[in-house]
């Protein structure tokens, strides 16, 4: 696989294979997945993705309905924020919080997904929301929740964003194969950003440019290698 700005990007598909439901991950990620979703299955747990793949265009339509005040911006603590209220750099903040800066989403590379338990979401009843209570104790995710943090490094898989540090919001339902995915996030600088970020018809430009080093310091993860 070449490292090239589109592939990191989000703007390239050609290195995806489909799993048949929509999805689209690298062929590596697909083995490992499919691997690990068998053994879940056999432990008892329905293990299905609900996002993988993600290409620049969708999260750059997400990016500026949020800034647009066309889809609800909430704070860290899940309340409703009034969009008309915050200055642009609060609006910066309360969108990344909740959503990547388009060219930054670990969703791009094809190495990173949401999964869920699907039969025990539908038996549940319950609107799912893909918010962390679904995961904790109680919750229709918990038991898989469980396998995957015992068992998901045996197949390469780890959680970026387990808990809160002051950047994302807490995505327990976040796997990342870190195989690959530790190498790209490497790639993912404020110089690299600038670039693309020039190149889009992004809401937010100038305040999104002036804040590049700071936005890549607290909402980028880079990983250990
Ligand atoms: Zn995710």
């Amino acid at each position: 696989m070449l490292i090239t700005s589109s592939l990191l990007s989000g703007s390239q598909e050609s290195h995806l294979v489909e799993l048949g439901n929509g999805h689209k991950l690298q062929p590596e990620v697909r083995d490992a997945f499919l691997s690990m979703q068998q053994d879940a299955f056999t432990a008892g747990h329905d293990l299905q993705i609900a996002s993988s793949f993600r290409h620049l265009e969708r999260q750059l339509a997400i990016w500026n309905a949020k800034w647009r005040g066309e889809r609800t911006l909430y704070s860290i603590d899940g309340e409703t924020l009034d969009a008309e209220s915050l200055n642009d750099q609060e609006k910066l903040i309360a969108i990344l919080t909740w959503s990547a800066l388009p060219g930054s989403s670990r969703h791009h590379w094809g190495t990173d997904m949401d999964i869920m338990d699907k039969k025990s979401v539908e038996a549940w009843g319950k609107p799912f929301e893909l918010v962390p209570e679904e995961y904790q104790q109680g919750g229709p995710c918990y038991e898989l929740s469980c396998w995957l943090q015992q068992h998901a490094s045996t197949y390469g898989f780890g959680f970026p964003y387990v808990e809160y540090k002051g950047g994302v919001a807490a995505e327990p339902w976040h796997l990342s194969y870190q195989p690959i995915a530790s190498k790209l996030s490497h790639h993912i600088t404020a110089e690299f950003l600038h670039e693309l970020i020039q190149s889009l018809d992004i809401e937010g430009k100038e305040t999104i440019l002036e804040s590049l080093p700071m936005i890549v310091k607290r909402f980028v993860v880079i990983d250990k290698e």
